[in-house]
């Protein structure tokens, strides 16, 4: 990746957003289906600091926050769209300026929420680090290098704004995408960059104790159980070793009493196990739907299987799809095409 930064925050991009953060009296953010830390992280760190300029800010969010995620200064800002469609279709018809976050496809928040943002000539600005932008923006930035859309907001309010409009609230909030999309400092931050970044929020007054406490000590006493049901009695190994399959039925997470968010995380989970360089996981979200999470390590790729073979996409070591398919179906699918991955 020789993208520069440089490259990204040109003098001639910061002068186009200046003017249309200039015209734009309401602003609207919105994130990717089912927030994670990063999405609902740099949509409320930068609409606080837009907030703190004048602009009226409305965060959608296309989905609900897991409760580990809300607890961040800026929740006044959100509106879930599936909880609150009328008033989040008010905040987008009123907004002078769209501003999508960690997603670079509109149709990566949902469905009638695309259409919605499709439906209105509001322009749309862009900020992200997912690869293969699509060309449906009036302006983007787009670094795949950087660890996260967070580090991306950080990097774009220190070349607009003086240092204080990153307040202690914003600070803790943008750290929490660079904690959780890099796995607590452990994947996808090759970058000395992204250290610079994280000491940066840290001397803004990002507590990092708080934030974990929140994101990684919040959880409920079900949601462990289920992490353990699910490494012990749904994990298996294929392919010599090399990959490992979790499996989540409806009636397993129903066991647990699963909310979204729950899972977050567990894919992860078998690349610790020596060997296994792909890990993926399935869990049965409604009948005939099917959510698929792929990971790697050592230089294996899967964002190609999953827009091969799972309706997907995403990083190289990170990726996710959707079957729609009876789930035992959705298991031999799987299970034939990373047999098909490792030449068996
Ligand atoms: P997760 O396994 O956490 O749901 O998704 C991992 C990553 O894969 C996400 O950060 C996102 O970049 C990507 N991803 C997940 N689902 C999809 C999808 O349906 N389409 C595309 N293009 N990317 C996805
Ligand atoms: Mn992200």
């Amino acid at each position: 990746m020789d993208l520069q930064l440089s490259q990204v925050f040109t003098e001639q991009k910061l002068q186009h957003l200046r003017a249309l953060l200039q015209a734009a009296e309401r602003i609207a953010l919105v994130c990717h289906a089912r927030p994670d830390g990063d999405a609902i992280g740099s949509m409320v760190g930068l609409g606080l600091i837009l907030e703190s300029l004048g602009h009226g800010v409305s965060a959608i969010a296309p989905s609900g926050l897991p409760q580990p995620l809300a607890w961040t200064a800026g929740q006044h800002l959100i509106i879930e769209y599936d909880a609150a469609p009328q008033r989040a279709r008010q905040a987008l018809s009123a907004a002078q300026l769209l501003i999508h976050l960690d997603h670079n496809d509109i149709t990566r928040t949902d469905p009638d929420l695309a259409a919605d943002i499709l439906a209105t000539d509001t322009p749309r600005v862009m900020l992200d680090h997912h690869l293969f932008p699509k060309d449906e923006f009036a302006l983007q930035f787009s670094y795949p290098a950087a660890s996260s859309t967070c580090e991306l907001v950080y990097e774009l309010a220190t070349r607009l704004w003086p240092p204080e409009r990153i307040t202690p609230g914003v600070a803790n909030a943008l750290y929490m995408g660079l904690m959780t999309d890099t796995g607590s400092f452990a994947h996808s931050c090759s970058r000395p960059r992204t250290f610079e970044v994280a000491g940066g929020l840290v001397a803004r007054g990002a507590d990092i104790p708080t934030v974990r406490n929140h994101v990684l000590g919040s959880y409920r006493e079900d949601r462990l159980r289920l992490y353990g049901h699910a490494l012990s009695q749904c994990m298996e190994l294929l392919a010599d070793g090399r990959a490992s399959l979790i499996t989540l039925t409806r009636s397993t997470l129903d066991g647990y009493a699963y909310q979204p968010g729950d899972t977050e995380g567990l894919v992860n989970e078998p690349l610790t196990i020596a060997g296994v360089n792909m890990s993926v996981m399935l869990t049965e979200r409604n009948p005939r739907s099917v959510r698929v999470s792929l990971r790697s390590r050592n230089g294996l790729e899967v964002n190609r299987l999953a827009q091969e073979h799972f309706n997907g996409g995403g990083h190289a070591q990170a990726s996710g799809g959707m079957l729609r398919m009876e789930f035992a179906e959705a298991v031999e699918h799987t299970k034939a095409r990373i047999a098909e991955f490792f030449g068996g």
